[in-house]
């Protein structure tokens, strides 16, 4: 198998102040053109430069959850079920449209995001497998401040929880991440009851600790084992799906201003930072140490970031002109992260 480099998708979120005049999108090229004057007397900007260019695999201008699902989910589901691993990471400022792209919103079923939409599909593409006998499983893992919380922790009585599986996930084996529950999801309604429940943990865990989703990374994870109904072969194919919507990667001065405590936003920085590192010594092909080991985030993304995984990063933007910094930082971090390789093989026991 080739290698392969991680997919970078731009999305931004709709807004009527869309900051057209310095920020131009060709959805044609894929490229975005920022241009800020020297004299301009926003005075938002400290640094030299007037013009940034960047290009990217695909950019999403305005686009519906159904778009964001048949140009990322799809694909990746596609091969999830084949055989090879996925990840699906959504990158960007507070604010840029992380969660609505993963989680989506409640109110209304067209405002669903790639998770639930996911979910739905695996679940269809399964039943047309009746070659396959596949097991889903799901684990629901939040990191704030270093500390992992197994947001499925509350069913671990549940007669569906198998425990941690160490053959499925070898990285996120119990050295790394002790007991993390792994669920049974037999059906669709099971799955989503999973996200559900997870989403429920964690906005009682964001209460005791008094935080908001903003300031932790979150990863919903589905594992498959595949056997064939037809061969007599006892071959097992394995393979896992990580859905990840990151703290908001704003810098420390913002995240002051915005109520953040300071030692909630070091630990964000230094997580991003220590992914940013691992993304910097992955495009250094002459590096041979890989500093994955530095945070819990890059030692769960191990898999995804320069291993066995198709890989996506949804860079999340909110182009109006007070965010611009930020969006030049995302469209910065997102042009590294399409210099990662991978290499995509499919697992079997
Ligand atoms: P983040 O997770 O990056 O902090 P959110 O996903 O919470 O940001 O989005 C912030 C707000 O903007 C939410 O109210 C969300 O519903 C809205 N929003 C973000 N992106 C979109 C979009 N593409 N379409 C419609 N609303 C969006």
């Amino acid at each position: 198998m080739k290698p392969k480099h991680v997919k970078v998708i731009v999305r931004t979120r709709p807004t009527s102040d869309f900051a057209n005049d310095i920020l131009q999108i060709s959805q044609e090229t894929n490229s975005i053109h920022i241009h800020i004057p020297k004299n301009s007397e926003s005075g938002f900007i400290n640094n030299q430069q007037e013009d940034w260019d960047f290009k990217f695999d695909q950019i999403l201008h305005n686009a519906s959850q159904e778009c964001i699902f048949d140009e990322c989910g799809a694909p990746i589901l596609k091969s999830l079920i084949d055989g090879y691993n996925g990840t699906i990471l959504a990158y960007g400022q507070t604010g840029a449209g992380k969660t609505y792209t993963m989680t989506g919103t409640t109110e209304n079923y067209v405002h669903r995001g790639l998770i639930p939409r996911m979910i739905s599909q695996l679940y269809k593409e399964i039943a047309n497998k009746t070659q396959m006998a596949i097991t889903v499983r799901i684990s629901y893992l939040e990191i704030y401040n270093e500390q992992m919380v197994d947001l499925l922790a509350s069913l671990n009585d549940d007669e569906n929880c198998t425990g941690a599986l160490k053959v499925v996930d070898e990285n996120i084996g119990p050295s790394l991440v002790k007991n993390l529950s792994l669920q049974i999801a037999n059906t669709e309604e099971e799955a989503l009851n999973l996200l559900f429940e997870g989403e429920t943990n964690r906005s009682i865990a964001e209460h005791q600790l008094n935080k908001n989703s903003s300031r932790s990374h979150c990863i919903f994870t589905i594992y498959l084992e595949s056997r064939s109904r037809v061969e007599s072969s006892e071959k097992v194919i394995y393979s896992k799906l990580n859905l990840v919507d990151l703290a908001g990667s704003e810098r420390l001065s913002k995240t002051q201003t915005s109520g953040v405590s300071l030692q909630e936003a070091k630990y964000i920085n230094k997580s991003l930072t220590f992914l940013e590192q691992v993304i910097i010594a992955l495009s250094d092909k002459k590096r041979e140490h890989i500093p994955y080991r530095q945070s819990k985030l890059t030692s769960v993304l191990r898999d995804a970031l320069g291993g066995n995984c198709n890989t996506i990063m949804i860079a999340n933007i909110w182009g109006v002109k007070e965010h611009i910094e930020e969006t030049i930082s995302t469209l910065r971090f997102g042009t590294r992260m399409m210099c990662v390789s991978n290499t995509p093989i499919i697992n079997v026991q």
